[in-house]
């Protein structure tokens, strides 16, 4: 496309533009579970609505934006006291996940570097499940990323001894996910913060996609283990609240135990022609709209709101793991928020995802092992059944053609 010389109305422009999103997976029918957190058209509207309202503004600005400021401030704290967040432990928001990831491991370098500790060389060392953020931020920063494989036991938890083993005198993080993406499974924290503490190391605990779940699931009476800064290792966490804190997207927290720590995070520059700056996070202009959404969704919601969210996410999950499990899949290791990954006993389930795939279910998968995923939504409730429907007869169709010929692999694509 070339910019058109005369510029069309909007009402003309606003049509072509709806029709662009004619071939998208089609989320609002519940076909993905992946990439979309649906928690209905009420959350939508406020989203929406609560980010119009600050859209213009900039969050690099809190002088002139104060209102960002305090929303951002109180978006931390509520943030912090579901994470069992001590007395005088800070973050910010971010613009995501990998945003948040990679401010962790900047402010984890920059700590270890003060208290003389990998001068020449860095590394980090994560379960083989933690997301691939850590590997991009490393790759910025010069980061050896030391991945450990996991416990072979069958649970899909991060191998503690195998990582303690890794660590040396040049790591400056270790990490747990709670839980990771690929299995829905969370790491056992607390005792890698035994590792951690012992062998003085920076502990991450990845809730990118649990941190806005865990707390309201363990008060639904999910028995939910110690994932957050309840264990006394934990030094920073990532959470997003684009995926089950159901803000608009941009929005995410990096939460650090203690300022001391925080204050290794912001960028703080002077030596140049314009005016001194200070940002905490990576990003120059930040999107006044993330925040008052995030803000907005969070109030509207309240304690309550996201216990009744994620109770039906988990209703969900659980009537998916009955129903797989009778068409002779195995659900990997004990998934107990709205991450689920399944295998199937017999048949090869690349295939199995291509015939859901034509039936227009846009899910993702895992490789290691290869297996089914979900990510689930509140609405999914009301389109889990034609899921599993499609799902019974994709099967049956794998089963058929697998008698008579090998399975031909189809290719997982996201991009
Ligand atoms: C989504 C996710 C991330 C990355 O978050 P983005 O917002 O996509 O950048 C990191 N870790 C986990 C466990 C995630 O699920």
């Amino acid at each position: 496309m070339k910019m058109p010389k005369t510029g069309r109305q909007w009402a003309d422009v606003k049509t072509d533009l709806l029709e662009r999103g004619n071939g998208d997976a089609k989320w609002r029918e519940g076909k993905t579970a992946v990439y979309v957190f649906n928690a209905g058209d009420e959350i939508a509207a406020i989203q929406k609505e609560a980010y119009s309202a600050y859209m213009s503004e900039n969050g690099l600005g809190p002088a002139a934006f104060p209102s960002l400021a305090q929303m951002e401030a109180d978006v931390i704290s509520m943030a912090l006291d579901l994470l069992h967040g001590p007395a005088g432990s800070t973050g910010a928001m971010t613009s995501g996940g990998t945003d948040s990831i990679t401010m962790a491991i900047k402010t984890a370098r920059d700590y270890a570097r003060a208290n003389g500790r990998a001068l020449d060389s860095a590394n980090i060392v994560l379960p083989q499940s933690a997301h691939l953020a850590f590997d991009k931020a490393s790759q910025l920063m010069d980061i050896e990323v030391r991945r450990i494989a996991l416990k072979t036991d069958g649970s899909f938890e991060a191998d503690v001894d195998e990582m303690a083993a890794a660590c040396g005198a040049d790591t400056i993080m270790m990490v747990g996910s709670a839980p990771n993406f690929p299995h829905g499974i969370i790491d056992p924290i607390t005792e890698l913060g035994a590792v951690a503490e012992r062998e003085n190391i920076w502990l991450h605990v990845d809730a990118c996609v649990g941190g806005y779940f865990a707390p309201f699931a363990r008060m639904n009476g999910v028995p939910v283990p110690a994932f957050d800064f309840e264990v006394p290792a934990v030094r920073s966490m990532s959470a997003d609240l684009h995926k089950y804190g159901y803000a608009a997207k941009g929005a995410s927290t990096v939460l650090f135990r203690s300022q001391e720590l925080y204050e290794f995070m912001p960028f703080d520059f002077a030596c140049w022609s314009g005016a001194p700056m200070k940002t905490p996070t990576l990003a120059g202009t930040r999107p006044g709209g993330a925040i008052s959404a995030a803000w907005a969704v969070m109030n509207h919601l309240g304690v309550d709101g996201y216990r009744r969210l994620q109770g039906e996410v988990c209703a969900t999950r659980e009537k998916v793991e009955e129903a797989v499990k009778a068409l002779g899949f195995e659900i990997l290791g004990n998934p107990i928020l709205g991450l689920i990954a399944f295998r199937h006993r017999k048949y090869n389930i690349f295939a199995i995802y291509g015939e859901m795939y034509r039936k227009g279910w846009f899910t993702s998968a895992t490789i290691e092992p290869p297996s089914l995923h979900l990510m689930l939504s509140p609405r999914h409730s009301e389109f889990i059944d034609s899921y599993i429907e499609d799902l019974a007869a994709s099967v049956k169709t794998v089963a058929g053609a697998e008698e008579t010929k090998p399975a031909e692999e189809v290719e997982v694509r996201y991009s």
